[in-house]
């Protein structure tokens, strides 16, 4: 992370994942939860997230915002807290999307362990966009718990308590 990353409570990646949390909750599963922000420097210009399973992703929630307030991602940075995904699914490939913006940076919190999502990171990066991945990545696995273990093991996520 360089020196001009948005203030605030912690790296933008930790934002996003604190917006998830308040607001994707449990409507996107199987989906997991996402945030994504867009800054130029420290400023943070736009916000997204996952709302409900079958809705737009973070990242282009993100763009939409940004582009409602009439302003380019090119130049930008994207910080997301999931790779964006490279596949056809309620919606088309965010990868696309992430590309298609021309952002300068973008920074990843976590590698999608979905195994269907090949190269979110790389398609960017094939293209001159400086890539970061991995900037939160137990905050992230924290966060989406049940989503990892299942796409790991093909296992329900257990919380188990003991009196
Ligand atoms: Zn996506």
């Amino acid at each position: 992370m360089s020196g001009d990353e948005p203030r605030g409570a912690g790296p933008p990646t930790d934002a996003a994942g604190d917006r998830t949390r308040r607001r994707g909750g449990w409507r996107v599963l199987p989906n997991p939860k996402v945030g994504a922000v867009i800054a130029r420097g420290a400023e943070v210009l736009a916000e997204g997230f996952h709302a409900f399973f079958g809705g737009p992703h973070a990242e282009v929630g993100a763009l939409r915002a940004l582009r409602e307030r009439g302003l380019d991602p090119q130049g930008t940075t994207l910080y997301v807290t999931l790779e964006p995904c490279t596949f056809q699914g309620k919606t088309p490939p965010c990868v696309d999307a992430v590309i298609a913006a021309r952002f300068a940076r973008v920074v990843i919190g976590q590698r999608d362990p979905n195994p269907q999502v090949d190269g979110g990171h790389r398609g960017p990066s094939a293209r001159g966009v400086e890539v970061v991945v991995g900037a939160a990545e137990a905050e992230v696995r924290r966060l989406n718990g049940p989503f990892n273990k299942q796409m790991k093991s093909n296992l329900p996520y257990v919380t188990a308590k003991w009196p």
